[in-house]
């Protein structure tokens, strides 16, 4: 089978042979019909993200259908539509008892990271680490659900618990933050984005924010314009950068949220605690999305209430040049990998 893998950081991904795999006890093998291209991705072909292990095939929003299955797995048949769960979690310690599973203490590794991932025609894994798509979701869409979407769920609802009725900004309409404006809508939350790129606000007021925001001088004036002054009462923020969170802080109401979501090795929050205390802010973080989160984003998108964004397809010989437009910032939405 064909695979594009990292050799070496900082360098082009090269295309290899491989022996289709076969399933060891306990996994599945799919032959993968889509795969999603993050942000993150860009990160661990730098050597930006802590512990990857080359050479890796990357790629951690995969879908595809079930082609082998070892003896004595329950719950996934050959012929299944699926979408991989990228955290191979150990199942036994307190997270993973918990469903908190992200934050598992002994995981064996990520899809793509670790892991031989979704980037190449098959991938084996472990069976528990695959969800139904049923028959609604189509593989393009449902590769987002892993990462792309169920991430935005996972912080909105897990996380911050946005109910019907309360306000949202939602700050980057990247891959991740089109989604959360789509999961802000659906929970019934007045939602504004925030971002640098026309086209991202015009796709975000296309996929159902009240309003958009550029991100300038004067955006907190204009989100308050729209939501009242005291604020939100959750903010997320998908961008990770200091000046970016410093202002995502000022826009939670008294009692409200920041949730983040996106983060950059070496730049910090700066809080002051005096408001921190008065107006009972909680800050908090959110890392990808269980598998629970996943199986909700499903039954989102199987009932038309959140639409995975996909914009353009590569082949999996062209990951490259998929990465080279996402680092330029030219995709909107989200990219996949179709093998
Ligand atoms: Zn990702
Ligand atoms: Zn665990």
């Amino acid at each position: 089978m064909r695979a594009m893998v990292l050799r070496e950081y900082n360098a082009p991904l090269v295309l290899e042979n491989r022996p289709v795999p076969h399933p060891g006890p306990g996994e599945a093998v799919i032959r993968v019909r889509a795969c999603g291209l993050c942000g993150t991705d860009l990160k661990i072909a730098s050597g930006r993200i802590g512990g990857t292990r080359l050479p890796v095939v990357m790629g951690h929003e995969p879908a595809g259908e079930v082609v082998a299955v070892s003896a004595g797995v329950r719950g996934v048949e050959i012929g299944d539509r699926v979408v991989a769960h990228l955290y191979l979690t150990c199942g036994q310690c307190e997270y993973c008892r918990s469903a908190r599973e992200t934050l598992c203490q002994h995981l064996a590794g990520r899809l793509g990271f670790q892991v031989d991932g979704g980037f190449a025609e098959y991938l084996c894994l472990p069976a528990e680490c695959l969800l139904q798509l049923g028959e609604s979701v189509g593989f393009e869409e449902g590769a987002l659900l892993g990462d792309a979407v169920g991430t935005a769920f996972h912080a909105l609802h897990r996380r911050a618990r946005l109910a019907p009725g309360d306000t949202a900004v939602i700050v980057g309409v990247g891959g991740v933050g089109i989604h959360a404006v789509q999961v802000a809508r659906a929970m019934g939350a007045r939602t504004v984005a925030v971002d640098v790129a026309p086209d991202r606000l015009e796709m975000a007021l296309r996929c159902g924010a009240d309003a958009a925001v550029a991100f300038g001088d004067r955006f907190e004036a204009e989100v308050k314009g729209h939501l009242g002054d005291q604020g939100a009462h959750v903010v997320f923020d998908s961008v990770g950068k200091s000046e970016v969170l410093e202002a995502a802080v000022r826009l939670v109401r008294p009692g409200g949220c920041l949730v983040a979501v996106g983060y950059h090795p070496g730049e910090f929050l700066e809080l002051d605690p005096t408001r921190v205390v008065l107006d009972e802010l909680s800050i908090i973080g959110s890392r990808a999305c269980t598998r629970e989160d996943v199986r909700a984003v499903i039954r989102l998108v199987a009932r038309g209430l959140v639409r995975p964004v996909v914009t353009r397809r590569f082949a999996l010989e062209a990951v490259n040049e998929a990465m080279t437009e996402l680092a330029a910032n030219r995709i909107p939405g989200r990219a996949v990998v179709v093998p």
